[in-house]
Formats: structure tokens, C-alpha cells, sequence
């Protein structure tokens, strides 16, 4: 038997949540969660965690170098190195909007990669 310890991050609660497992990954229990949203956040944690990227992309011709990025949805935490290489060789042409989709559903996952700020066209 298998017990995992998380903080669910669902809301402000914060509760503490045990996940017991059998040797074979197999969820027997959970507990610690006031609510049913604590209960799949720990399944998805357990099973296949997820997240939010927050990372930068080159920017061409941009009065800074680089945008602040983010992933829309949370991205499976397993596919997060090949992410990370496919925004590593993205570049995106000034001006940059807030919101502006860089990559649309990146490795099919549902979620846009975004820029999280403005950068402004250089003036030559
Ligand atoms: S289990 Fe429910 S109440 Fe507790 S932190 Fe998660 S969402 Fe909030």
C-alpha cells in the first residue's frame, strides 16, 4: 500500500489530502477533501498531473527580446519537456498583444500558448 500526501490547490481551503493506492497504483481511498472538486484534483494528481507553463518566447523586431507566456488550460506535467522545446524554437513578430494566441493547441492537449504581456514594435 501506497499513501501520497497533497494540498489541494482547487481553492483557498487549501485542504490536506491523504490518497491511499494499492501496489499497483490502483486508488482506494481519499480522504481530507471537503468537497468533490478536491476529490478529482487528487485522481487527476495521482493519475496524471497536470499544469499551468508560465514561460517566454522570443520576440522579432520587439522593443524587448522576449513575451511572457502561459498555457491556457493546465497541460499534462508528462509532456512538459517537449513543450517547453517546441516554445524554445517558437518566435513571434512585434507587436504582441496581451491574450495573443503564439501556439494554438499545442500538442493537442486543448490548451493555447498566450502572451501574458504587450511588447511594442522597435521604432528604426
Ligand atoms: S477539497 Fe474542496 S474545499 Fe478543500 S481546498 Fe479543495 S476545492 Fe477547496
Amino acid at each position: 500500500m501506497k499513501e501520497v500526501d497533497l494540498t489541494c490547490v482547487q481553492c483557498p481551503l487549501g485542504c490536506k489530502i491523504k490518497v491511499k493506492m494499492d501496489d499497483a497504483g490502483v486508488v482506494l481511498d481519499i480522504l481530507g477533501n471537503r468537497c468533490n472538486r478536491g476529490k478529482e484534483y487528487a485522481m487527476q494528481e495521482v493519475v496524471d498531473p497536470k499544469r499551468v507553463i508560465p514561460t517566454n518566447v522570443k520576440v522579432l523586431n520587439g522593443v524587448d527580446e522576449l513575451v511572457s507566456v502561459k498555457t491556457t488550460n493546465p497541460v499534462p506535467k508528462r509532456l512538459m519537456w517537449e513543450i517547453m522545446n517546441i516554445i524554445k524554437e517558437t518566435t513571434v513578430e512585434a507587436p504582441v498583444k496581451i491574450g495573443q494566441v503564439i501556439i494554438k493547441d499545442i500538442l493537442k492537449t486543448g490548451a493555447d500558448i498566450v502572451a501574458t504581456r504587450e511588447v511594442e514594435k522597435v521604432n528604426k
